[in-house]
């Protein structure tokens, strides 16, 4: 009697076990989550930092015509007042769609990011 073949799994022809294939999917997609949650930083932080920079050009732009215009009130001053008057060479828009609150006397100026769309806090220049 050949008792070879009773009691033993088959040999195995090559391919993967359910099991290997359940745990390479889970790595996988660990992995995936782990590249997606670094990329969505990544892009917050692109953000952030193209807004600071609008904020910076703004913060010169309105200082700028502070001075020539010899006012100190900046409450009438806006991001698209400074493009109109030609301060600005292009309209700074927030990537995150937030608007731009200018604020303060002259050397005391403060331009802010408010009103992101994602909720984002791009913080403000001063
Ligand atoms: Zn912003």
């Amino acid at each position: 009697m050949n008792k070879s073949n009773t009691g033993r799994c088959p040999a195995r022809s090559g391919g993967f076990t359910l099991i290997e294939i359940m745990i390479v999917i889970t790595i996988i997609s660990v992995l995936m989550m782990l590249v997606s949650y670094s990329y969505v930083g990544i892009r917050g932080r692109i953000r952030k930092t193209s807004c600071m920079e609008n904020m910076r050009v703004i913060y010169k732009a309105a200082t700028l015509c502070q001075t020539e215009r010899n006012d100190l009130d900046s409450s009438n001053l806006t991001e698209k007042l400074l493009f109109d008057q030609g301060y600005l060479r292009r309209r700074a828009t927030c990537p995150s769609k937030g608007r731009y609150w200018i604020q303060g006397e002259k050397d005391k100026l403060r331009v802010s990011c408010v009103e992101t769309q994602d909720g984002s806090e791009h913080g403000y220049f001063e």
